[in-house]
């Protein structure tokens, strides 16, 4: 689970937008890019090159 401070400062490094943080698959997404950023030890791993489609 990531912090809420942690969540409200993060934003997608493509498009400075919002993301969408999905507890159960521990996952960021962003929905203007359809990129997912994966949360690794709690950490999300914000790095554009790192993102996966969103299917
Ligand atoms: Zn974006």
């Amino acid at each position: 689970m990531l912090d809420q401070k942690l969540l409200d400062v993060l934003a997608c490094p493509k498009c400075k937008g919002e993301l969408d943080y999905r507890p159960d698959d521990n996952e960021l997404r962003c929905n203007a890019c359809k990129l997912v950023y994966a949360v690794k030890d709690d950490i999300p791993v914000m790095l554009i090159e790192e993102a996966r489609p969103l299917s």
